[in-house]
C-alpha cells in the first residue's frame, strides 16, 4: 500500500505516523527526548538527540507497516526553537535554542522600550517584540558562542528552526529551506512581502546567507538519502509550523475557521483568509497554509496555561487524581457556586498580554468545595478562548461559525460542551485528535500529487461529537461577565479601568 509519512517534532517528543490512501492511520510511534535547563528560565534541546527521536519513530512505523510504500514526506515542527549547525560537517553548534528559553528576554524588552523598533517589528513580522521568537535566540547564539562566529566568518553557519534541520538531515545536507509559516515565527519575517526582512537582519546582526530559503509550504523540499531507515528517493513535500500544520489538518481551509488546541497551554487560530486583517494589536498576524499554495493570514491567540491549571490543581493542590477525573469533579455541583479561577500561572497571554498577572481564585464562601475550584479551572479554559475569539472577530470582523477542538483536554466532555455554551457556537471533536501530524501529512499529500485535492482527504477527519450549545444567552452572558471582573482583579496593573466596577 501506498503511504504518506507525517513527522511531527514536538516539543517534548517526535511522533510518526503513517497515512493510507483514504487518509487513515496505518501506523504511528512516538519517543520522548531529553531537556536541558543549564539555568533557571533557560531551555534546550540537543539537536541530535531530536534527529535521533525521529530516525527511531521512522524505524518504528516501519517495522509495525513493512508491505507500505512511502510516496511523500510531510514535517510539523515545534516552532520558532533556533538550531544552529556548520555546513561542512552538518553538526550543531550548540543547542536548540527551545521557544520557552527566556535567556533573551532582557535584550527584547528593551527593544520593546524604543517604540519606533517595537512598531516595525509588529508591522513587518505581526509579531510583539518577544524572546518567544527565533531572532533574538539566533542572535544570542552569534554573540555568545565562539564555534558559531568561526563558522560564520567561514561562510559555513546555517541558521535555522527545526524543520530546516530535519530537512538538511534527511536530504543529507542537500536542502537548507523553510516555509511560510515557520519563517513567519522567527521575527525576522516580512509577512506583507513574503521574504526574509533586510532591517530585522541588521538589527539582529543575522547574515542572509545563513538563513533558509523560504517555499510555500507544500511543494518539494528534496528527497532523503537513505540511511536512517528509510530509503533514498523519496520526496519531502509538506512543511508546518505544528499549530499551523493542526489547523489545516482540522480542514480550516476558507476563512473564519478556526481550532482551538486544548493542551498545557492552548492555541486558538484563525483563517483569516489571503489578506492580512487590519488587527487591533491585541493578537498575533501570522501565516498559515492555504489550500491554493498561496499562503494564508491566521490570527493567533495563545493561552499559556490551559490544562496546566488541571495540571496544577492535581499535582500542587492534590485535589484530583487524574485529570480525567476533573470531568467527573466538575459534574458533581450544578453549577460554579460564584467561583472563578484565572490560570494566569505564568501570566496572562492574548489579548491581555500581561507578563506579571497571576492567577487568582475568587468568589469563594463556607459552601466552596474542590469540585466548585476544578469546575472553576475547566470553565476558565472556556472563557480564556472566548477572550481570545472575541478579539479575533473584532480584529478580522469574520464571526466563527464553529470552532474545532483539538488536543489532551479536549477528551473531556464537559469541557468540550462548556465550551459551546460560552461561545454560543458549536464545538466540533474529530475522532483523531492527531491533528498536527495529519495536516503535515496533507500538505505533503498535495504538494506530491498523492491527493489532487482537498476534497480527498477531508472526509477522512471524522467527527467524533459535535457539542451544540444548549445554555440560554443570557444565562451564559452574566457568566461571561463575572469572569471580566474575576480578570479585572487579576490583571497587575489594572490597565482596563481598574476592578471598581466589580463588587
Ligand atoms: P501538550 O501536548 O501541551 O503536552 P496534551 O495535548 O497532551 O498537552 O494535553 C495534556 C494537558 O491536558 C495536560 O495539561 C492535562 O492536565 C490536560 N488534560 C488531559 N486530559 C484531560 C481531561 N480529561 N480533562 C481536562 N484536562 C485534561
Amino acid at each position: 500500500m501506498e503511504c504518506v509519512l507525517a513527522i511531527d517534532q514536538g516539543t517534548t517528543g517526535s511522533r510518526v505516523v503513517l497515512y493510507g490512501p483514504d487518509g487513515g492511520r496505518v501506523a504511528s510511534a512516538y519517543r520522548e527526548f531529553p531537556q536541558y535547563f543549564p539555568r533557571s528560565g533557560w531551555v534546550e534541546h540537543e539537536p541530535l538527540e531530536i534527529w535521533a527521536s525521529v530516525v527511531e519513530c521512522l524505524k518504528n512505523v516501519l517495522e509495525q507497516a513493512p508491505s507500505v510504500s512511502v510516496t511523500c514526506i510531510g514535517i510539523a515542527n515545534q516552532r520558532e526553537t533556533a538550531v544552529a549547525w556548520d555546513a561542512r560537517t552538518g553538526e550543531s553548534l550548540h543547542n536548540a535554542v527551545v521557544w520557552q528559553c527566556r535567556r533573551t528576554a532582557e535584550r527584547c524588552s528593551a527593544l520593546n522600550k524604543d517604540s519606533g523598533m517595537r512598531e516595525a517589528i509588529r508591522r513587518i513580522t505581526g509579531l510583539p517584540v518577544d524572546a518567544y521568537f527565533s531572532a533574538s535566540k539566533f542572535e544570542w547564539l552569534l554573540q555568545n558562542v565562539p564555534r558559531m562566529r568561526a563558522s560564520a566568518e567561514a561562510g559555513c553557519l546555517r541558521f535555522g528552526t527545526i524543520d530546516s534541520w530535519l530537512l538538511w538531515k534527511l536530504t543529507g545536507g542537500q536542502t537548507h529551506a523553510t516555509e511560510h509559516t515557520n519563517a513567519a515565527r522567527t521575527m525576522l519575517f516580512d509577512i506583507d512581502r513574503l521574504c526574509w526582512s533586510d532591517e530585522l537582519m541588521k538589527e539582529f546582526g543575522v547574515p542572509r546567507w545563513a538563513l533558509p530559503e523560504v517555499q510555500s509550504s507544500w511543494g518539494r523540499f528534496g528527497s532523503t538519502v537513505g540511511g536512517y531507515g528509510l530509503p533514498s528517493g523519496i520526496p519531502i513535500t509538506g512543511v508546518a509550523g505544528d499549530q499551523q500544520a493542526a489547523l489545516f489538518g482540522q480542514a480550516c481551509f476558507t476563512p473564519g475557521a478556526a481550532k482551538n488546541t486544548y493542551g498545557t497551554g492552548a492555541f486558538v487560530l484563525l483563517n483569516a483568509g489571503e489578506r492580512r486583517p487590519a488587527g487591533d494589536r491585541r493578537l498575533i498576524t501570522t501565516l498559515g497554509c492555504g489550500v491554493s499554495g498561496r499562503p494564508v493570514y491566521v490570527l493567533e491567540g495563545a493561552i499559556f496555561s490551559a490544562g496546566a491549571a488541571i495540571q496544577w490543581l492535581r499535582d500542587g493542590l492534590n485535589l484530583l487524581d487524574s485529570a480525567d477525573s476533573s470531568e467527573r469533579m466538575a459534574r458533581a455541583v450544578p453549577d460554579n457556586g460564584g467561583v472563578y479561577f484565572v490560570p494566569a500561572l505564568v501570566g496572562l497571554g492574548a489579548p491581555y498580554w500581561d507578563p506579571d498577572a497571576r492567577g487568582t481564585i475568587v468568589g469563594i464562601t463556607r459552601g466552596t468545595t474542590k469540585n466548585h475550584i476544578v469546575r472553576a479551572a475547566l470553565e476558565s479554559m472556556c472563557y480564556r478562548t472566548k477572550d481570545v475569539t472575541d478579539a479575533m472577530a473584532g480584529d478580522s470582523g469574520l464571526a466563527i461559525p464553529e470552532l474545532k477542538a483539538d488536543g489532551g483536554a479536549s477528551a473531556n466532555d464537559f469541557l468540550c460542551q462548556f465550551q459551546a455554551d460560552v461561545l454560543g457556537v458549536t464545538v466540533v471533536r474529530p475522532k483523531d485528535v492527531e491533528t498536527t501530524a495529519r495536516g503535515a501529512a496533507y500538505l505533503a499529500g498535495l504538494g506530491s500529487g498523492f491527493w489532487s485535492d482537498v476534497s480527498q482527504f477531508s472526509d477522512a477527519l471524522s467527527i467524533d461529537r459535535a457539542f451544540d450549545p444548549v445554555m440560554p444567552a443570557e444565562q451564559s452572558g452574566k457568566l461571561y461577565e463575572e469572569w471580566a471582573c474575576a480578570v479585572r482583579r487579576t490583571l497587575s496593573a489594572y490597565p482596563h479601568g481598574g476592578h471598581s466596577t466589580c463588587r
